[in-house]
């Protein structure tokens, strides 16, 4: 089933956790800027140093360079039946030119679902969460621990805290949520494609909405 998706909601909402599961179900290729901008990070391109400034202020990395790296990204064969998106876009400007970039190609979104959950129950997530060094699946400490701690359940990796996970860090990054990417909200329910989802149900329940809603819009 060919579907091209977008994940919204703000940081700590279940974006990863969901989109993980999904693109496994659908078989397409689950892309997170967050994680892509931590892969050149690690590589020490200079993509990497220049976003790394941003990233540890919980800022947004400028947009023409966020674009650029997408546009790179779903270019690529795999993403030819569909992708799901999570992490971009985040401002308007990154969601033009991602209407841009898909109409070049003859081809559009078929569904945007926002991942909703309110400030505190995001900051609680966050506040637990810890990271795969080796393949970015997440847990949570308290919601979602892994069978061993300190490995990933996945890869067997090692599980680490983002070094911007801080609750300060975390602050900045809901406000920035809240002023530069809330307004997409209203952007992808005029042009028809909003779905909302509960995301403070259990993980699998959050998961049954999305392929309930998947269902529909990409048949
Ligand atoms: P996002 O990508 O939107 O920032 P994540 O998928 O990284 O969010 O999830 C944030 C944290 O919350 C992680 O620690 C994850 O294990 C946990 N989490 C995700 N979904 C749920 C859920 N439905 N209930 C409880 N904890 C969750
Ligand atoms: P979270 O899951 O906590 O929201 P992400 O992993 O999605 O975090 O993003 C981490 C950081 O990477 C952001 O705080 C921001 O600096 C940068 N980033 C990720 N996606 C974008 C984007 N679409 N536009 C600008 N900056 C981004
Ligand atoms: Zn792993």
């Amino acid at each position: 089933m060919g579907c091209r998706i977008v994940l919204l909601g703000m940081p700590g909402a279940g974006k990863g956790t969901q989109a993980d599961q999904l693109a496994e179900a659908l078989g397409i290729p689950h892309i997170a800027s967050g994680d892509l901008f931590r892969e050149h990070l690690h590589q020490g391109t200079e993509l990497g140093r220049l976003a790394q400034g941003y990233m540890d202020r919980g800022e947004l990395v400028p947009d023409e360079v966020t674009i650029g790296m997408i546009a790179e990204r779903i270019a690529r064969p795999d993403c030819a039946e569909g992708f799901i998106l999570d992490g971009f876009p985040r401002t308007v400007a990154q969601a033009e030119a991602l209407g841009r970039l898909l109409s070049q190609n003859g081809t559009r979104l078929d569904m945007v679902a926002l991942i909703r959950v309110r400030e505190e129950v995001a900051l609680a997530r966050l506040a637990g969460r810890w990271t795969c060094r080796n393949c970015g699946a997440v847990y949570h400490t308290l919601f979602n621990p892994p069978r061993q701690a300190g490995v990933c359940d996945a890869c067997g990796g090692e599980l680490y805290q983002r070094s911007d996970e801080t609750e300060e860090a975390h602050r900045r990054r809901l406000k920035v949520y809240q002023e530069q990417t809330a307004p997409l909200v209203e952007y992808y329910r005029r042009i028809g494609l909003l779905v909302e989802i509960d995301g403070e149900q259990s993980i699998d329940d959050v998961q049954a909405d999305l392929r309930a809603t998947v269902e529909t819009a990409c048949g």
